[in-house]
């Protein structure tokens, strides 16, 4: 039997389709490509962590429920009481685990553009996924054609990010409530970027059944950890549990995130600083002649360059040393489109300098 022949075998069609996520190698770059906050921590908060680290017991098992880590989330992101929360190896694990526990044939629905994690899994198990096309002038949902979709083919999840990545704009409320309203499957609220703004649906909890709010503390400026989390009714919760592997989040992460985040004041000064930088970096696009950037409410500006000339700009970036995000490829809304995150003022002051040397 050939490798070929084997592969035809025992991987699923819909797998042998795909084109494997890519994440670009930014040895060397100034690294503005994806999202992450640019801050580490002050020396002595390091060295607290590192006795924390130093007390974890890595030969045992973490607390399969991470509980001390749920109370700490729910504290500090404000979950109502009345909901239950759910953690994931970041929240792409949440994505992959709400998926799973769908029935087969299931339909999965999210704007365009939006997150590529939503389609790709859907994608990978086999799903019904079914694209919501976002209005060409302002990446804002297109109500009336998204309502009579949902109507239509009746999706079991629609996952909305608010903001949205990669375009940063915060979908309108009203419009989000009438997909829930309308919606009988589950809606997901995609909050990933909730310490850029202080829009949120987390208070709807209360309000929804169907309403899950889900976050992460990547853009928070722990990506590394790889932690993301969903809140929702108690006995939805309990259902997705059952889905999940029982010592999904490590040790590591659990004291770690634990530690990190009994110290808000260190990521309120970071994320302000982030926001602020943000207003700045998006006067200065304003001011270059053939770019034209989005309002965003996250921590990246997504930028329209002059036609045909993404790629090439992109690529000078690169050989200037500035690694940003390509979106031209995607093609469709997001052609001649690049998206740049906020990072610290003197990598932001590289990156324009740079584009203002290509242009
Ligand atoms: N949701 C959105 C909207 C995102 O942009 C991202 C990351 N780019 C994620 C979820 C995944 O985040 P995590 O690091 O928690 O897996």
């Amino acid at each position: 039997m050939t490798e070929q022949d084997l592969i035809s075998a025992v991987i699923r069609p819909e797998i042998r389709a795909l084109t494997a996520y890519k994440v670009a190698d930014a040895t060397g770059y100034i690294k503005l490509d994806a999202m992450e906050n640019p801050y580490t921590w002050p020396d002595k908060i390091k060295a607290e962590w590192l006795q924390v680290i130093h007390a974890a017991e890595i030969n045992r098992y973490p607390d399969p429920e991470a509980k001390a880590l749920c109370r700490i989330l729910k504290e500090y992101n404000k979950i109502p009481t009345t909901s239950e929360i759910l953690l994931g190896n970041g929240s792409d694990e949440i994505i992959q685990l709400l998926l799973m526990a769908l029935p087969a044939n299931a339909t999965v629905m999210a704007p365009e553009p939006s997150f590529v994690m939503y389609k790709l899994i859907a994608q990978c198990l086999g799903l019904n996924y079914q694209g919501l096309p976002l209005l060409a002038d302002n990446f804002e949902l297109d109500i009336a054609a998204t309502l009579a979709t949902i109507e239509e083919q009746q999706p079991e999840i629609i996952f909305l990010a608010y903001p949205n990545n990669p375009t940063g704009n915060l979908f309108d409320s009203d419009a989000i409530e009438q997909i829930i309203q309308l919606s009988k499957g589950l809606v997901i609220i995609d909050e990933a970027y909730a310490p850029f703004t202080d829009f949120s649906f987390i208070e709807q909890l209360e309000k929804y059944n169907n309403l899950l709010v889900m976050r992460t503390v990547s853009k928070l400026g722990l990506a590394g950890l790889r932690l993301g989390f969903i809140a929702g009714k108690p006995n939805i919760i309990n259902e997705l549990n059952k889905a999940r592997l029982p010592y999904n989040i490590n040790i590591l992460t659990q004291c770690s995130a634990e530690f990190a985040l009994s110290h808000p004041d260190i990521f309120a000064e970071q994320t302000k600083t982030i926001c602020l930088e943000r207003a700045r970096i998006f006067l200065q696009l304003s001011t270059i002649k053939g770019i034209s950037p989005c309002p965003s409410a996250a921590n990246f500006i997504l930028f329209r360059t002059p036609r045909d000339k993404a790629t090439e700009i992109f690529n000078s970036l690169k050989e200037q040393g500035v690694l940003i995000k390509n979106l031209s490829p995607q093609q469709g809304l997001l052609t001649d489109y690049l998206r740049v995150t906020i990072g610290k003022p003197e990598e932001n002051n590289a990156f324009i300098k740079a584009l203002k040397n290509t242009i």
